[in-house]
Parts: C-alpha cells; sequence; structure tokens
C-alpha cells in the first residue's frame, strides 16, 4: 500500500493532426490505502489517466508517484499496479485457476506458493468453488471477480478498475459494488476506481475526482460534492433525481432584492447570507435539490404559491413536479407522503441553507467569492 500522486498530469491525442486533450493539468493525490472515484461522463479522460497510470499509454507530460518512486518511466510490469478492465479479457483455455496464477507460473514461482495464493484470494472474492472451471461457465459477476483476483495476485501497492461493475444488471451490480467496498476494506490498498455512474462513486470512494473534458472539476469526499458543488457541472452530475438548475432574475422591491424566474411565475426573496453577493438587474443559475424544498401545509412566511403539474406516489417518497417554464420543471422529492393532483395549489417553502448560487458565464459557485464586475 501506498499513495499515488498525479502532479500536471497532461494527455494529449492527435486524431488528423488536430489535438483532442484528453487529460489537461490534472492533480490528485491519494492517502495511503484511499479509494478515490474517477466520475464523469463517457470521453472525459477517465480511461486513458488509468493507462497512463498502469503505464500502457505514454504521459504527454507530467509526473506520477507511487510512494516516493516516481514511475513515469518505469515498464508496466515493474510498476507494482493491479489492474482489472471492464471486459475480462480471460485466457479461455485456461482454468480460472490457471488464469489466476498465470503470471506466477510464467514466473516460475514454486507450485505451493503459488497454491497458497490462489487459496487466500480466492477466499477473498469467494471463488473457491470455481477454480476448477472453465471462464467460458462464469457468470458475470463471477467473472469480474476472477478479473480482480487475478489484479490482486500480484499484491499490487495500487489497485485500478475501470468501470468493473458497468456490464453487470441491476442486483449482481448492487451486490459487486457491496462487495469492492468490503474488499478495499479487507486488503487496505490504494485503489482508483474509473466509473461514470454518480451513485456507484458515492456509494465506493473515499474521495471523489469530478472529471470534465479532462479537466478536473472538483475532488472532495462524496458530502463535500454533494452539499458543496464547486460549479454547476458539479451540482448536475451528482445527485439523483438531479438537482433543480434554472435561471433566476434579481429585482429589488420595496428596498428588498428578490429572485425571480424569466416569467416571474416564482418569486422569492434573495437569502440573507447572500443579498452582499448578488447584484441587481442579472442574471443567475439556481440550484436546489429535489429533497431540499419543503412543502408547506401552514401558512407560513416567505412559501411560494404555484401548483402541481405532476405528482407521484413512489411508496417510500413522493416526487411532485412543478412547470415554471416551458422548458423547466421543478421537482420535489419528499418522505412525506401527499395526494395531489394535477393542478392543485400548492405552497413551497425553499431552505435557505442548502440553496446553490451559480456565475451565468463560469458555472463558478459565487457564495463567498463577491461579484465584482459592475452593473452594465
Ligand atoms: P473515458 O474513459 O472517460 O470515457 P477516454 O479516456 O477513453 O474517456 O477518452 C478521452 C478522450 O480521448 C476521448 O475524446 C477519446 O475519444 C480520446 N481518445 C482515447 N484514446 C484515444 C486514442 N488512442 N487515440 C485518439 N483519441 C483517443
Ligand atoms: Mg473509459
Amino acid at each position: 500500500m501506498a499513495k499515488l500522486k498525479l502532479g500536471n498530469l497532461y494527455k494529449t491525442y492527435y486524431k488528423n493532426k488536430e489535438p483532442i486533450h484528453a487529460v489537461s493539468d490534472l492533480n490528485i493525490e491519494t492517502t495511503d490505502g484511499e479509494f478515490v472515484a474517477l466520475l464523469g461522463p463517457s470521453g472525459c479522460g477517465k480511461s486513458t489517466t488509468l493507462r497512463m497510470i498502469a503505464g500502457l499509454e505514454d504521459i504527454t507530460s507530467g509526473d506520477i508517484w507511487i510512494g516516493s518512486r516516481k514511475i513515469n518511466d518505469l515498464h508496466p510490469k515493474d510498476r507494482n499496479i493491479g489492474l482489472a478492465f471492464e471486459n475480462y479479457a480471460m485466457y479461455p483455455p485456461l482454468s480460472v485457476y490457471e488464469n489466476i496464477s498465470f503470471n506466477m507460473r510464467a514466473k516460475s514461482v514454486p507450485k505451493q506458493k503459488i497454491k497458497e495464493e490462489v487459496e487466500k484470494i480466492s477466499e477473498l472474492l469467494d471463488i473457491k468453488d470455481l477454480l476448477h472451471v472453465s471462464p467460458s461457465a462464469l457468470s458475470g459477476g463471477q467473472k469480474q471477480r476472477v478479473n480482480i483476483a487475478r489484479a490482486l495476485i500480484r499484491r499490487p501497492e495500487v489497485l485500478l478498475l475501470d468501470e468493473p461493475l458497468s456490464h453487470l444488471d441491476g442486483k449482481v451490480r448492487q451486490k459487486m459494488r457491496t462487495e469492492i467496498k468490503h474488499l478495499h476494506n479487507e486488503i487496505e490498498c490504494t485503489t482508483i476506481i474509473v466509473t461514470h455512474d454518480q451513485l456507484e462513486a458515492m456509494a465506493l470512494a473515499d474521495r471523489i475526482a469530478i472529471i470534465k473534458d479532462g479537466v478536473l472539476q472538483q475532488f472532495g469526499t462524496p458530502l463535500e460534492v454533494f452539499n458543496n458543488p464547486a460549479n454547476e457541472f458539479v451540482a448536475g452530475f451528482i445527485g439523483e433525481p438531479p438537482m433543480n438548475i434554472f435561471s433566476v432574475y434579481t429585482k429589488m422591491e420595496d428596498g428588498k432584492m428578490y429572485f425571480t424566474s424569466k416569467n416571474e411565475k416564482l418569486q422569492f426573496k434573495v437569502p440573507d447570507k447572500y443579498v452582499e453577493f448578488v447584484q441587481e438587474g442579472r442574471e443567475y443559475h439556481f440550484g436546489i435539490r429535489p429533497t431540499d424544498i419543503a412543502v408547506i401545509v401552514d401558512e407560513l412566511p416567505c412559501s411560494i404559491d404555484t401548483n402541481v403539474t405532476v405528482f407521484e406516489n413512489l411508496g417510500e417518497e413522493c416526487r411532485i413536479h412543478i412547470k415554471i417554464e416551458e422548458d423547466n420543471i421543478l421537482s420535489i422529492v419528499s418522505e412525506e407522503i401527499y395526494s395531489f393532483d394535477t393542478g392543485d395549489p400548492i405552497k413551497i417553502k425553499f431552505d435557505t441553507d442548502r440553496i446553490h448560487i451559480f456565475d451565468v458565464e463560469t458555472g463558478e459557485r459565487i457564495e463567498n467569492k463577491k461579484v465584482t464586475a459592475t452593473l452594465p
């Protein structure tokens, strides 16, 4: 176990002489034994990053360290890294046992030693009963376990997992996710998992690196990225159902600052803590999670009067959708089960401690950052 550090890492590919900036100035430093998720949409540079760490892809510039060793120029086999990709390339004619022990046998490790190691690893991954079957007889979840066993038998300092669950469906995926977390607790090996599934990242990782177009957006614990997203991209990417984000405009009325939607269907006072950060007569992007909007039954000050567009009762929770503009629907998730019909009047209230205001141009969160630009 060792910490992994990526310093100013870049990868540029060229296609028809046009550069593709797959990874740009990536800086990530893990702690010993940390479980880190690289999260982002398809094509954002996650696999490229993993392949550079493993040594399967040249680095355009930057450095990679494992502990105090700079590994940039080391051959993949000398990096002490375990790698499990999403496609489980096993040797079909060989048994699971032979697949797991392939490298040890190639290095002429004594038979007894191989047996002990395979037993240990297969116990850990619960594949003891599968050691003598052919890979073709394995289910998706079993193949993935064997795949991880093959990576772990090398006793790597760093374990890399590229979308290990993406081929699995529903329940198996859920089960395997729990197993990977359990496994990580057992082996305490610094682990980097690549995923485009925010729930998977939130459930597994100690910290999540959210990447967009090859650029790191935020590196933080699941709670940090959920509660304090650095920008609008992170805010929209983390959380299911996603955060409500829509345009609001500031205006003064009776000496108080209000946010209004474009059609003025929604109007609410700018919370005190934001008053000094927003300017009159400007557009902002306003974000609030569906769980941070309350349905008000009793009369309360500052509630918003509106009407229900769609109501869904999902048993454990209900969801209320309110069309505020042509292509803009505000969603509310409530654990308290209400009953509404389309068109019913409803009073709602935003939890003012949990609203997010973003700069329209940069997407940056503006709290604690004074807007200095002057009015046009
Ligand atoms: P992810 O794993 O996040 O889906 P990748 O790291 O595979 O994304 O790819 C990042 C970007 O680099 C994409 O635009 C992809 O098309 C491009 N890319 C990846 N591999 C190559 C390659 N060998 N040659 C050219 N472009 C590549
Ligand atoms: Mg990928």
